[in-house]
């Protein structure tokens, strides 16, 4: 075991230190880096996962990058990213989990966490500013919305601009906690990226600055991946596709998809209440009873472990799919299993997994649609033949 731990300013990090520091742990790494800019300096602190034991290694393995607290307000995404790495330091487990294959997921795979991004906006909100959601100290009063500071089209403003919530900053990147985050990305490479949120329950891809999400085989993986965390682990309730039903500008995901070039790259809100006040922002943003609060992180633990495991199946990290027969929660599950692993009509060893979830749909309204075509001039032939016998009946 290695373990680096900095000094953390919050009780939160040192509680993520005393994971990294149980026995059972494999091998946790945090980091703590810093940046400043005119006089405001922000850190980043960085957990690593890994089962080998140098950096050297992560080049041969799926390598994924997880975001949480991008905006102060949202703080039970923080406490997802607590569950996920106590789940991976052994010291929770995951319940209806097949072990084997969860452990082989993990031997090929590096993760890095930054279990809050916005550490000086979270500051705020702890200091009692619950509806903050942008960076700064009380003393700079920067303000700027980390999720539209990014350069994929910055700054452009909707109808709807909010300057108090979007404010972009003066310019891509300027701000300390984008540069960090740029660096990280690009340094470790990664192939999945997700920056977690909450107001709403929604799984997204891109694009957030237009409506339409991308093109091509990679972005039916996306549509797949999606579709399936919410049929297993939202109940169906998730918003699945591109954007929030409103463009953003500047945002992070698009930048990781677009200009950075993670293949699968992901926008996640885990929780919102609709019908809380507008001026409750805690409310709003987060569960405010134990059971609410338990089952979101249970349920969105659960997904990112599958998402883990299903992208590193079709990055080619992991030679079984999740959706083996041996390997299925439930008789539901084992549809979904059996529909993506068999090979597609040609004979190519492509699986119907890479077809995506919207092109069966199409294919099976199209078969309903022949169906009842053929139905219907069926009916209408034996009408005429009625019709003939009928006529030819001499009255
Ligand atoms: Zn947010």
């Amino acid at each position: 075991m290695w373990v680096l731990c900095g000094s953390f300013p919050f009780s939160l990090l040192r509680a993520v230190c005393s994971i990294l520091l149980s026995d059972s742990v494999t091998f946790q790494q945090i980091e703590t880096y810093t940046s400043k800019n005119k006089g405001y300096q922000a850190e980043l602190d960085v957990v690593t996962y890994r089962q080998n034991r140098n950096e050297i290694e992560d080049n041969s393995k799926f390598r994924i990058l997880l975001s949480f607290g991008q905006h102060a307000r949202e703080l039970i995404t923080t406490e997802l990213a607590l569950k996920i790495l106590s789940i991976l330091s052994g010291e929770q487990s995951l319940p209806k989990r097949n072990p084997v294959l969860l452990n082989r997921t993990l031997q090929n795979t590096v993760i890095k966490v930054v279990p809050i991004e916005n550490l000086n906006g979270r500051r705020k909100v702890e200091a009692g500013e619950l509806c903050e959601r942008r960076n700064g100290l009380a003393s700079f009063r920067r303000g700027v919305d980390l999720n539209r500071n990014w350069s994929v089209d910055w700054g452009k403003k909707e109808e709807d601009f909010r300057p108090d919530e979007e404010n972009p900053g003066t310019g891509p990147f300027s701000e300390p906690e984008s540069q960090m985050m740029r660096k990280l990305s690009t340094s470790f490479e990664p192939h999945l990226w997700v920056n977690v949120h909450s107001g709403m329950e929604a799984l997204f891809m891109p694009y957030d600055h237009k409506n339409t999400t991308p093109k091509g085989v990679q972005s039916g993986k996306m549509k797949l991946i999606l579709e399936t965390l919410n049929h297993l682990h939202c109940g169906d309730r998730c918003v699945v596709g591109s954007g929030g039903g409103y463009l953003a500008h500047g945002t992070t995901t698009d930048y990781m998809f677009d200009i950075a070039k993670i293949p699968m790259a992901f926008t996640f809100e885990i929780y919102g209440d609709e019908k809380a006040d507008i001026n409750d922002c805690f409310k709003m943003f987060n569960p405010v009873d134990h059971p609410t609060f338990n089952r979101v992180l249970d349920e969105w633990s659960a997904a990112f472990f599958t998402m883990f495991e299903m992208g590193a199946h079709q990055m080619n990290f992991l030679q079984e799919s999740p959706f083996n027969v041996g390997n299925l929660i439930s008789i539901d599950d084992y549809l979904n299993g059996y529909l993506m692993e068999r090979k597609s009509r040609y004979g190519e060893k492509k699986e119907l997994l890479d077809l995506g979830l919207q092109e069966i749909r199409t294919y099976f309204r199209l078969f309903l649609l022949s169906s009842v075509l053929l139905l219907f001039m069926f009916c209408s032939r034996i009408t005429k033949t009625n019709r003939s016998l009928v006529s030819s009946v001499s009255l």
